[in-house]
């Protein structure tokens, strides 16, 4: 039987993910809500802006009176913060700063730059024209009142995730803390005889556990709590402890990596099979990451959600390229987020690439993200070379009918971050 697409894992992924929602809401702090997910709509408290606001510093006026370039009586002076005394009257000009509210009656501000101030004898700048040839016309450099926002408009709605333009919008909202969802909770299991902790020093055929704090950091950008388990052992029994003590926690979503391929100590799949999970799709046609498998444990009694489980192959770039393809969608989905990665942008291609169709590619690369993207592939020996993908930033994708690529030739690039 052929490998499933890649595009065809994508839908069936972004299907299941379709079906999963955000839990419970709480409330954090503006600061802290970088990152967040908003959960309750977030409302303007009065007009925006609430006055008519000038967009220079220079002279409000009316638009007729400035274009017959006539001295105009300069009526007194708004400052940011404060409001014009009276009205304009017909011929006169107020001095205004940016940001300051716009004189009743007066339709346009002339800036300070196009203003020819007009000294009488006895020094005092009592009058001001606008500088021929410069007309103006009626509305220039000044933001009506309620142009932005209407009092109680809806300006974020559930599901929008918190950046700094939100934090902004939020304050100038009078919003001190915010409703976000609560992060999903995602337990991060790796599997392999070979795993050695961080602080050890390895057996001369051990290596370092890596998976686990990659997830963690990946997980945790993404807006979930990683949860990272003990490593376990290549042995059915362990194996099967281990995955059924992380689903007894029902977590929001479970991350396994490694003994999902076909050797005779791949027992991962035939374990979550035992405690319960039925599998969506295992291998797919892309590389690195071709083993990966995906399933769910079903809604139960115990459980009134249902819990998706990524299976990832053990080789680190693996790993990190199958998560973002898969677990990062479901996981946006799971934290409410209404815009799901992964996230894709063009570049042109340095250098030729060259090799066998068949699979879709996702090679550590490294792109220089300026205004027309070049990016490159970067030299590696196979999905275990994390030193490479250290030095990557995102991954070329070669489409699976491709054999070669020139040089120049625009191409996707598989983005690393879930924004
Ligand atoms: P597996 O998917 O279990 O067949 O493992 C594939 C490769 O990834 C092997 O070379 C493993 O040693 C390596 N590997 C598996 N798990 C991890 C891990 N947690 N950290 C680093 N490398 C791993
Ligand atoms: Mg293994």
């Amino acid at each position: 039987m052929p490998l499933l697409s890649y595009p065809e894992a994508a839908k069936q992924i972004l299907g299941f993910a379709q079906t999963l929602a955000a839990r419970t809401a709480e409330t954090v702090p503006l600061a802290e809500a970088f990152g967040r997910v908003l959960a309750t709509p977030l409302h303007a408290d009065r007009d925006q802006p609430p006055f008519p606001r000038s967009t220079r510093d220079g002279y409000a006026c009316r638009a007729a009176d400035s274009n017959t370039h006539q001295p105009l009586h300069l009526a007194g002076q708004v400052r940011a913060g404060q409001s014009a005394s009276s009205a304009i009257h017909p011929g006169d000009a107020w001095e205004i700063m940016t940001g300051a509210p716009v004189p009743e009656g007066a339709d346009a501000v002339f800036m300070l730059e196009h203003a020819e101030v007009l000294e009488p004898a006895d020094a005092s700048p009592t009058s001001v024209r606008l500088r021929e040839p410069r007309t103006i016309t009626a509305g220039e450099n000044i933001v009506p009142r309620a142009a932005e926002a209407r009092l109680g408009d809806a300006l974020l709605l559930p599901g929008a995730r918190i950046t700094a333009a939100q934090i902004a919008l939020a304050a100038q909202c009078g919003y001190p803390a915010l409703s976000v969802y609560k992060r999903p909770r995602v337990a991060i299991l790796s599997t392999g005889d070979e795993l050695a902790p961080i602080e050890s020093t390895p057996g001369p055929s051990q290596i370092r556990n890596s998976n686990s704090p990659m997830l963690a950091a990946l997980v945790a950008a993404a807006g979930g709590e990683p949860v990272i388990l003990p490593t376990v052992a290549d042995s059915e029994p362990a194996v099967d402890a281990a995955i059924q003590s992380v689903l007894a926690a029902f977590p929001d979503m479970v991350l396994i990596t490694g003994g999902i391929s076909a050797g005779r100590f791949d027992l991962v799949q035939d374990a979550l099979t035992r405690a319960g999970a039925y599998f969506t799709f295992h291998g797919i046609a892309i590389q690195p990451g071709k083993p990966v498998a995906f399933g769910h444990v079903p809604i139960s009694i115990e459980s009134p959600y249902p819990i998706p489980v990524l299976a990832l192959p053990g080789n680190p770039i693996s790993s990190a390229i199958t998560f973002h393809i898969f677990a990062a969608p479901l996981l946006a989905a799971l934290s409410g987020n209404t815009t799901l990665p992964p996230r894709f942008a063009s570049a042109s291609l340095i250098g030729e690439w060259q090799g066998k169709p068949g699979l879709t590619r996702f090679l550590p690369a490294h792109c220089d993200f300026n205004l027309s993207p070049r990016v490159g592939i970067i030299p590696w020996q196979g999905s275990g070379d994390l030193a490479a993908f250290a030095r990557s930033n995102c991954a070329l994708v070669i489409p699976p009918d491709a054999d070669t690529l020139p040089a120049g030739a625009a191409v996707q690039i598989l983005l690393f971050d879930s924004f």
